[in-house]
């Protein structure tokens, strides 16, 4: 799977080197382009936002910059509209004053969690440069002509997710559906969040998903970015040394829909004097998935009652229904 990420803070993406993510990037289950959306800027500041519509608090992001910045990572089209230059400048007081003093990122070198460098225009090397009127066909590669493809040949255009607490919220059963697309890209909001036209225009090319990842408001797009990329990444076929783990996993669609998992033990069978439930020692598996059920069951009508409430009675047998 391809996963692109647009943020002004690439380096917030470092813990994708690490662990069964990381694992993943580095077998190639994983392939992870984290691109610093101020490359396809405008001006010499570099600046991704601009004063509300309509008046009011904070700041929204310009939605030239982010048309350039997809057009590029899909392939689709690139016109740059002025000078873009190749240095990045930081912490300019326009900057702060503008994103409401959020640090400006630097690229990092090409290591892995690395930022990929803004695209090369077909024939020439020379970095964030593309031919005014330059249009790729979709499904392109930015900077390299070579056409992104599923193992089918076909080329494909990314499903774009773009983090806001005002979206659908973001549940197993939709990591699940994200998990078997072929290619992602995530677009990262600051501040008041992303110009709307941008959601717009790529709904007419690309499937867009507006995903919050809970009932709160975070600074950035980031966090829940990487939220959902560990939520869709383990899922992938290898990822997790035992595919079992994901199937016995709270919310896992099956046995566990609408479910939290109950506790869980290891050895040694007494610590500090508390035991393990005997069932789990008894070798009797029957026994051990039937209290497993149970404590699952119980757990979600004390934790989660909405998730109890919704469980389908078609599904619950005699004795869940006397929990
Ligand atoms: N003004 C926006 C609102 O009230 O809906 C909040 C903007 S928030 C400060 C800035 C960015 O953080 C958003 O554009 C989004 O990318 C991200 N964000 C914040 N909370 C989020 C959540 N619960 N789920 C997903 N993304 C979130």
């Amino acid at each position: 799977m391809r996963l692109d990420i647009i943020s002004i803070f690439p380096e917030y993406f470092a813990p994708l080197d690490v662990s069964l993510i990381g694992k993943a990037r580095e077998r190639g289950t994983l392939d992870v382009r984290v691109h610093q959306l101020r490359d396809w800027a405008y001006d010499v500041h570099r600046t991704v936002d601009d004063t509300p519509y309509g008046g009011g608090p904070g700041m929204v992001m310009k939605p030239e910059v982010w048309g350039e910045a997809i057009d590029a990572v899909i392939g689709a089209s690139a016109v740059p509209g002025g000078a873009r230059g190749g240095g990045h400048v930081q912490g300019s007081d326009e900057d702060e004053g503008r994103d409401g003093g959020e640090a400006r990122a630097t690229p990092q070198a090409s290591a892995p969690g690395s930022v990929v460098p803004p695209p090369v225009a077909p024939g020439t090397d020379a970095p964030g440069t593309v031919e005014p009127g330059t249009v790729e066909p979709a499904g392109v590669e930015p900077g390299t002509g070579a056409s992104a493809t599923v193992a089918s040949g076909t080329p494909v255009l990314p499903r774009m997710i773009v983090p806001t607490p005002s979206g659908r919220p973001f549940s197993q059963e939709l990591a699940q559906e994200l998990a078997q697309e072929p290619w992602l890209l995530f677009a990262c909001g600051r501040y008041e969040g992303i110009d709307s036209r941008v959601m717009e225009e790529y709904s007419g090319r690309l499937r867009v998903d507006e995903v919050s990842i809970g009932d709160y408001v975070l600074a950035g797009g980031e966090v829940a970015v990487l939220v959902m990329v560990e939520a869709i990444g383990r899922l992938l076929p290898g990822v997790l040394g035992n595919a079992q783990s994901v199937v016995d996993d709270s919310f896992a669609p099956g046995s566990m829909e609408n479910l939290v998992e109950g506790p869980v033990y290891t050895k040694p069978p007494v610590w500090r004097g508390r035991e393990v439930p005997a069932v789990l020692l008894s070798g009797h598996h029957g026994n051990v998935a039937r209290w497993r059920r149970d404590e699952a069951i119980r757990r979600t009508v004390r934790n989660r009652p909405e998730l109890a409430a919704a469980l389908d009675p078609a599904k619950l047998d005699k004795h869940d229904r006397k929990l």
